[in-house]
């Protein structure tokens, strides 16, 4: 029975993505950390290669400044020592006139030895070049002592003595001196290409350093930037995809969250926005599928669950439900009495529904007003049968509404398909308003649709194409049904009633094709014909019965003519009639469809003094206010009020409603279809002024008629 409408807005559930403890969960932190960390290692190399660049820098300038101008003046040294030999050997032989620059060369040579000697002196920065360094100090000491000899010699001009003292003494020690200079020069040579070595491991390290830590950045740049990008790119994805899941309307999937807060934030604005637009999207659909008074799904939603395609409501039987008198109880009592019916109804309805398992799969819905329908699956019409029984027990207990008491009264249209068959359930609702109206038409509690009634309506529209000549061959009859005071018991006048007398069908009833004729437009054919005969009529009275008014039904069609009102006062002058006697009756529901117009065709009426009376109250769909505003002097309770109303106190507290409200507005009120004295004394009792009905007398025709009004006279 409860339908399949969703009642709690859905929304994703969050599905979290594993992390790292350690990794940060802001995406702007990750970012920071990132890249601070590629900073700071690319600060640390650059830090490392211009500290190694100064290192090398000190290390240049020192073998510059130092370390080569060392090995210079140690080599320059050994040049020099070697040079001194040959420059003593020279003065050997050289005549003695010419020995002056040839001593000068050899003591500066000697001069120069010493100088370099003593500039080395504590500048090797080495303990065995410093040993070195004073082995040839020594050494040069004993040369000069060699070198005095020969020099003594030579100037002694004894040659050979000076040749044996320079190859015995001064050649050994110059060789002494060269020896201990070279290992100087080779020691020094030795020194420098350490140091050039390690210069070169220093650069190689550095290199090394440098692209160990330029790797490390760049290694670390491409995982920060994978797992970041991956950490935004992956859950927005995932969110587009969510995104075209919500769009395609699929509120219930998982929405995968990122690692990230930001990502997270969005997920989460997300997931509230889905929530949001399913809320928004079922207060749509509830709006649109259900009641907003009874709660129950209406009749788009019938119509879409049974015809929609995937067939998930296999229906092959529809039962209406009609609250009779919901107008009236809206206009009497108040349309918040009239909704709480309308409630009471529906749960008395649902309740039998629920407690019967045998009708778990009826939908009950709300059509509109006082209309709701039960579509359901049965075999047999068993099972529907007994749901109607059961429905009217349940709704038998009358309603008690701000202290009145009202009576829930049912009619049923019933309509099913022929087994084997499907029938779409808009053929099966049209089939049970069909039956619903033959029901109310027959004042019957429930009629089941069948296709006889269609061929009925069928054979309506082929007389109303016989209705012309009907109207021309006299085919039509005026019956009369006298009305009376209920307070005298004296005739007040009577209703003016068509008959129709068809050659072929015999007598066919006005209910029967006087809706046919409205709806056609047919009907003014015979407004006009009944007025033509109800003016005859009046004529003739105007001597016999002066006293008496005569009531011609009109219909809402006539009111559309805007002639209406000149045909009418033509007819009365041609007749001679004084309009006081004449009283056109509107059906009350008439009234609505074309307010503006027809009310003020029944003012041009009521200033020409005809009287207007409205048919069938409490049929309607007018409010007593809207009533206020009409130019009408009698009210007519239709007789669906009237049938045992003594029994019905509900009813019987509505009519005296009505006809207290009429009184209210001066009118006179007319109880129709009063036919037994329970009723008339209970209408009377009411306060009812007039009553009609098959009591005071049928409607009267011919010889009939004129014996009735025989007895008047
Ligand atoms: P209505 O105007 O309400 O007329 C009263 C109907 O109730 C008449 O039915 C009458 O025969 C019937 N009736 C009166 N007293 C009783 C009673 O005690 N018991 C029962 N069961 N019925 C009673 P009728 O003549 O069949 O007319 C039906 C309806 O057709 C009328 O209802 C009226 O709406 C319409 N109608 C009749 N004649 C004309 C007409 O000339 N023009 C138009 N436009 N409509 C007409
Ligand atoms: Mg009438
Ligand atoms: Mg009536």
């Amino acid at each position: 029975m409860t339908p399949h409408l969703p009642s709690l807005p859905h929304r994703p559930s969050v599905q979290a993505v594993r992390q790292f403890a350690l990794w940060p969960r802001r995406l702007s932190m990750r970012l920071a950390l990132g890249f601070g960390l590629l900073v700071s290692l690319m600060l640390l190399t650059l830090t490392l290669a211009s500290w190694h660049i100064r290192a090398m820098n000190d290390l240049t300038e020192r073998f510059a400044t130092h370390d080569m101008q060392r090995l210079l003046r140690v080599q320059s040294m050994s040049l020099t020592i070697e040079g001194a030999g040959t420059a003593l050997l020279h003065l050997m032989n050289a005549p003695r006139e010419q020995r002056v620059p040839v001593y000068a060369d050899v003591d500066e040579r000697n001069r120069r030895i010493d100088g370099i000697v003593a500039s080395l002196q504590g500048q090797l920065g080495d303990a065995q070049q410093e040993q070195t360094l004073l082995q040839l100090a020594a050494a040069r000491a004993s040369y000069f002592s060699a070198f005095l000899a020969t020099v003594d010699q030579i100037e002694a001009d004894d040659a050979t003595a000076a040749m044996h003292a320079f190859a015995d003494q001064v050649q050994p020690a110059l060789a002494a001196l060269l020896k201990l200079s070279n290992a100087l020069v080779n020691r020094e040579r030795e020194r420098i290409e350490e140091q050039v070595r390690a210069a070169q491991q220093r650069l190689e390290h550095l290199t090394l350093w440098g692209a160990a830590l330029s790797l490390l950045a760049v290694a670390l740049a491409v995982v920060l930037s994978l797992r970041t990008t991956r950490s935004v790119v992956e859950p927005m994805q995932q969110l587009e995809a969510a995104a075209k899941r919500i769009a395609a309307g699929d509120y219930i999937s998982p929405l995968v969250v990122g690692s990230t807060e930001e990502v997270n934030r969005v997920a989460q604005a997300l997931i509230s926005m889905t929530g949001a637009i399913s809320q928004r999207e079922q207060e749509i659909e509830r709006l649109a599928f259900r009641d907003p008074l009874t709660d129950l799904p209406n009749r788009t939603y019938l119509l879409k669950e049974c015809e929609g395609g995937d067939g998930i409501l296999k229906v092959n039987v529809l039962m209406l439900l009609d609250l009779a008198r919901l107008k009236t109880v809206n206009e009497t009592l108040g349309f918040a009495t009239g909704d709480t019916l309308i409630k009471i109804l529906a749960e008395r309805a649902k309740a039998v529904l629920l407690v019967q398992n045998d009708y778990a799969s009826a939908i009950l819905n709300h059509l509109s007003g006082g209309l709701f329908a039960i579509a359901m699956s049965s075999a047999t019409r068993a099972p529907v049968e007994s749901l109607r029984q059961q429905l009217m027990q349940a709704t038998a207990l009358p309603v008690l509404c701000g202290g009145h008491s009202v009576d829930l009264s049912l009619a049923f249209g019933l309509a099913d398909s022929p087994a084997g068959e499907h029938v779409p359930v808009i053929t099966l609702l049209r089939n049970a308003e069909v039956a619903l109206n033959v029901a109310k038409q027959a004042a019957q509690v429930f009629a089941w649709y069948n296709p006889a009634q269609e061929a009925a309506r069928l054979t309506h529209l082929g007389l109303l194409s016989d209705l012309r000549l009907a109207v021309a061959e006299s085919q039509l009859q005026m019956w009369l049904q006298p009305k009376f005071s209920l307070q005298t018991g004296l005739p007040v006048g009577a209703e003016a009633l068509v008959r129709w007398q068809h050659p072929q069908r015999g007598f066919i009833s006005p209910a029967e094709f006087v809706p046919f004729a409205e709806q056609t437009g047919a009907i003014p054919l015979v407004t006009n014909w009944m007025l033509e005969q109800g003016m005859q009529t009046l004529a003739r009275w105007q001597h016999s019965h002066p006293n008496l008014s005569l009531s011609i039904n009109v219909s809402t069609r006539d009111l559309q003519d805007a002639s209406f009102g000149q045909r009418v006062q033509q007819l009365m002058l041609q007749h001679g009639i004084s309009p006081e006697h004449l009283r056109l009756e509107i059906v009350e529901s008439g009234l609505m469809q074309d307010a503006h117009s027809s009310i003020a065709l029944l003012h041009r009426l009521r200033d020409m003094g005809i009287q207007l009376s409205i048919d069938d109250f409490g049929t309607g769909y007018s409010s007593m206010a809207y009533l206020q505003q009409l130019p009408v002097s009698e009210l007519k309770i239709d007789r669906s009020f009237v049938t045992h109303i003594e029994d019905l106190p509900g009813t019987q507290r509505l009519v005296k409603t009505m006809i207290e409200m009429g009184h209210g507005m001066n009118l006179l009120v007319t109880a129709e279809g009063i036919e037994t004295e329970a009723e008339r004394d209970t209408l009377k009792n009411l306060g009812c002024d007039v009553m009609q009905g098959y009591l005071g007398s049928r409607p009267l025709h011919g010889a009939a008629l004129q014996a009735w009004l025989n007895t008047l006279v």
